[in-house]
C-alpha cells in the first residue's frame, strides 16, 4: 500500500471519528484496516463477522461519505473479515472496550457444523410456541444506553441465516421486570420468522415445562425432542420460572443438543445465570458460556422515547389522540418504574381522552397516572454484594466468609452476612447455604436466629447491622 493511501486512510478515519463521536468510533471502527483501493472501490477489513455486519447495517453510508470527502471517485466500500492469521498481527490501536472484547471472545469460539435439519414434523406445530404480541418488534424497540448491547446482539441473532456459524450461544439477556426482555425476544422471533427459511420458536419457560410434561403424558417425548431438533433458533423467556428436576434435566439435554448442533439459543431471565439458584451447576455454566448481557433500568431519555413510540402507535388508530410535549416530559420524569407502567399511562390517557372527548392536559395526566408514580423500586441486592460489604466492614476476606474456618473473627461476620442475605433477598435458606460455601440450610437458619436474638439486645451490633443495610441499599 502506498504512503498516500495510508495518509488518506488516516484522514478518512479522522473524519469518521468526528462524524460518529469517540465512543462509537472506538467501539466499532478502531480495528478497521485499509486493505487497498482499486478504481472506484475501497477494500476495508475488520477482525470479526459481528463487526462487519454491524458496520454494514449501521454505518455503511457514513463510511462511504467519509471516503468520498477525500476521494470523490470512490463509489463502493467492500468490507471483509480478516482471517485468523491476519487477526493475530498486532494492531495499531490497542484500546478495545470491554464490551467489544466480550463479543469478540464469544465470536472466536469455533462454530459447530449444522447437522442435517430434521424435517419439521406435525408434532412441531402441536408443540407450538407461546403467543406473540405483534407490537413487540425491533421497529418499536427504542434503543438507549442501558440496552444498546442487548439490542445489538439480539439483532445479530435475528439476522443470522440457516447454516451460518453461531456467534454467541446461548445469548442470555437478563434484567428486572418491565425493562424490555420479552419485547426483545419477541422481536427476534418476529424478525427471524419473517421471510427467512429459519424456524424460530418462542417459548416461555412455563410453556416449555407444560409442553414437555404434556408430551410425556402422551408418550411422545421423542416427538417433542424431534420437534425441538427441527428448529433453528429456540427462544426461552423467563427462565427463572423453570422448575422441577425432570424439566431441568430435559432443559439441559435440549440446550446441549441445540448448542452442539450449532442452533441458536436465546434466553431471558430476571437474573444472571449465577443467580439461577435452582438450576444445577452444569446448566448454569453452559448458560454463562455464551454472551451474557444485562439490560439496566430505563433512563429518562429512554422512557421518553418509549412514550413517544407508544403515542405514535396509538395514533395509527386514533388520529385525534395527541399528547403535548409537557405531558410526555412529566410522565418520563415521574414514571420511573418500568416499561409496563409507561404503556399503562398512555393507555389511560387514550381511554380518558376518547371517553370524555377531551384533549390531554397536564392536569388530567397528573390525575390519571397518580398511582403509577411510585417511589423508586428498592435496589435488587445480590448475595455477592452482601458478602463484599460485610467482609469489608469486618476486615476479613470474602473467601474467609465462604470457608469452613470457625475462628470467632470469621464466624460472626459470616452469620451477619447470612442474616442479611435472608432478610434483604428473596433467596431460600438452602440457596443461601449453597452460596456460603455449600453449607446446610440448618446452619443458615441457626445464623439467622442467632443474629436476630443478638440484635434485639446488643445495641452496637444492631447499629452495625443497620449501617450494613444502609450501605447495601444505597
Ligand atoms: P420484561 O419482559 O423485561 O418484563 P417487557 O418486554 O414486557 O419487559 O416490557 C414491558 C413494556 O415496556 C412493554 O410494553 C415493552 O414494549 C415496553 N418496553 C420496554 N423496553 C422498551 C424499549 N426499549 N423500547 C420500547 N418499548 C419498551
Ligand atoms: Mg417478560
Amino acid at each position: 500500500m502506498t504512503n498516500t493511501e495510508q495518509d488518506r486512510w488516516s484522514r478518512v478515519k479522522g473524519r469518521l471519528r468526528t462524524s460518529v463521536g469517540e465512543d462509537v468510533y472506538t467501539s466499532w471502527f478502531a480495528r478497521m484496516d485499509l486493505e487497498g483501493v482499486q478504481d472506484e472501490s475501497v477494500h476495508l477489513s475488520v477482525p470479526t463477522r459481528f463487526l462487519k455486519s454491524w458496520i454494514q447495517a449501521h454505518y455503511a453510508d457514513r463510511v462511504l461519505t467519509c471516503w468520498q470527502a477525500e476521494m470523490p471517485e470512490v463509489h463502493r466500500i467492500d468490507l471483509t473479515v480478516r482471517t485468523a492469521m491476519r487477526c493475530a498481527a498486532p494492531t495499531k490501536e490497542t484500546t478495545v472496550p470491554a464490551e467489544q472484547r466480550r463479543i469478540e471472545q464469544a465470536n472466536s469460539r469455533p462454530a459447530s457444523e449444522l447437522r442435517a435439519t430434521a424435517p419439521v414434523s406435525a408434532s412441531h406445530d402441536a408443540l407450538g410456541g407461546s403467543p406473540l404480541d405483534p407490537r413487540l418488534t425491533f421497529a418499536s424497540f427504542v434503543i438507549g444506553r442501558s440496552n444498546t448491547l442487548a439490542h445489538a446482539a439480539a439483532r445479530q441473532v435475528a439476522e443470522g441465516r440457516r447454516g451460518d456459524p453461531v456467534m454467541f450461544n446461548p445469548l442470555y439477556i437478563h434484567a428486572g421486570v418491565g425493562l424490555g426482555k420479552t419485547h426483545l425476544l419477541q422481536a427476534v422471533t418476529w424478525a427471524g420468522n419473517s421471510g427467512s427459511e429459519r424456524k424460530v420458536l418462542y417459548l416461555t419457560a412455563e410453556k416449555f415445562m407444560y409442553g414437555f410434561v404434556a408430551a410425556l403424558k402422551t408418550q411422545t417425548a421423542l416427538a417433542f425432542k424431534e420437534a425441538l431438533r427441527g428448529i433453528d433458533v429456540l427462544v426461552i423467556d423467563d427462565l427463572q420460572f423453570l422448575q422441577g428436576k425432570s424439566t431441568q434435566a430435559e432443559f439441559c439435554h435440549t440446550l446441549n443438543a441445540l448448542i452442539d448442533a450449532g442452533r441458536q439459543v436465546v434466553i431471558a431471565a430476571d437474573r444472571p445465570p449465577s443467580d439461577l439458584e435452582s438450576l444445577d451447576d452444569r446448566v448454569r455454566s453452559r448458560l454463562a458460556g455464551g454472551l451474557v448481557v444485562e439490560m439496566g433500568s430505563l433512563g429518562e431519555e429512554l422512557r421518553l422515547g418509549i412514550l413517544k413510540s407508544r403515542v405514535a402507535a396509538a395514533r395509527a388508530h386514533h388520529a385525534s389522540f395527541d399528547v403535548p410535549e409537557a405531558v410526555l416530559d412529566y410522565l418520563a420524569r415521574t414514571i420511573t418504574h418500568n416499561g409496563r407502567d409507561l404503556e399503562g399511562a398512555i393507555n389511560r390517557l387514550l381511554a380518558h381522552s376518547k371517553l370524555n372527548a377531551q384533549p390531554v392536559t397536564l392536569e388530567m395526566a397528573e390525575r390519571e397516572v397518580r398511582d403509577l408514580v411510585r417511589p423508586q423500586e428498592p435496589k435488587r441486592i445480590k448475595i455477592e454484594d452482601i458478602q463484599r460489604v460485610v467482609a469489608r466492614q469486618y476486615n476479613v476476606s470474602r473467601s474467609d466468609l465462604l470457608s469452613s474456618r470457625r475462628t470467632a473473627n470469621v464466624v460472626r461476620p459470616r452469620q451477619v452476612a447470612m442474616y442479611l442475605a435472608k432478610t434483604l433477598t428473596l433467596r431460600s435458606l438452602p440457596e443461601i447455604g449453597r452460596r456460603f460455601g455449600g453449607r446446610d440450610h440448618t446452619t443458615v437458619l441457626h445464623a439467622v436466629r442467632k443474629i436476630e436474638a443478638l440484635v434485639a439486645r446488643d445495641i452496637s451490633l444492631s447499629e452495625e447491622v443497620e449501617s450494613l443495610k444502609r450501605q447495601l441499599q444505597e
